[in-house]
């Protein structure tokens, strides 16, 4: 049983609406990737700042959703109730909850990946970025990159980059302050899945049961 857990405070219409929802997107993602476990918990999360993200998507500025994988069965959404019946705002859940099942697929999750590379990580942000593109439509700012030439360079400082207990992960995804840059990790790996797909000719579904060794071995970047 795929079961949605919502905070104590969810009106009931939002819930059952978003039940619905749900229960039509995983039969598409069912079709999509057949290594989706049978039960897939999501937890809802309410929070109305979550619109702090100014330019999060290129194309419903000021409306934000998040997600993270928690365990190998459980995502995490946080969305802001108020702006479930905004235009456009069900297609940025749905990209979420793609997003994060095509980390489940793969068995990407907080739990159980821990100790990887900045190029591992980057990889598994990529593919399940360029999924929730492909799939819904959507246009997160994290998955537009620059010129070839500046990726390459970037996949190199993320190759050369080791990882230890110092690292600041928030720096690497999100924001760096010092050069002033966002989304390293997705936008480094939203390039080489792109590279993989369009030598390869393979659907970003397929890369859901390939490793990450598999993926950059299509990307062929060297
Ligand atoms: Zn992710």
């Amino acid at each position: 049983m795929n079961e949605a857990i919502y905070p104590p405070n969810s009106e009931t219409d939002i819930s059952k609406n978003l039940d619905t929802s749900m229960g039509e997107w995983r039969s598409e993602l069912k079709e999509l990737l057949p290594t989706l476990p049978q039960d897939v918990t999501t937890e809802f999360v309410y929070d109305s700042n979550i619109d702090d993200m100014p330019d999060s998507t290129e194309d419903t500025l000021h409306i934000g959703v998040g997600g993270s994988t928690v365990t190998a069965s459980r995502i995490k959404l946080t969305i802001d109730p108020s702006k479930i019946n905004t235009p456009g705002y069900n297609k940025l859940i749905k990209a979420t909850f793609f997003h994060e099942h095509f980390h489940i697929a793969r068995g990407y999750n907080h739990q159980d990946s821990k100790g990887l590379s900045l190029l591992d990580s980057a990889i598994e942000e990529g593919a399940a970025t360029k999924f929730e593109m492909i799939t819904v439509g959507s246009k997160p700012w994290w998955g537009k990159y620059q010129d070839r030439e500046t990726m390459l360079d970037r996949v190199n400082e993320i190759k050369n980059t080791v990882v230890d207990e110092h690292t600041d992960w928030n720096k690497w995804k999100f924001y760096d302050p010092e050069t002033d840059r966002h989304w390293i990790l997705y936008r480094v790996g939203s390039f080489i899945v792109d590279e993989a797909l369009t030598n390869s000719g393979l659907k970003i579904q397929d890369l859901a049961v390939m490793t990450r060794e598999e993926i950059l071995e299509k990307a062929n970047l060297a």
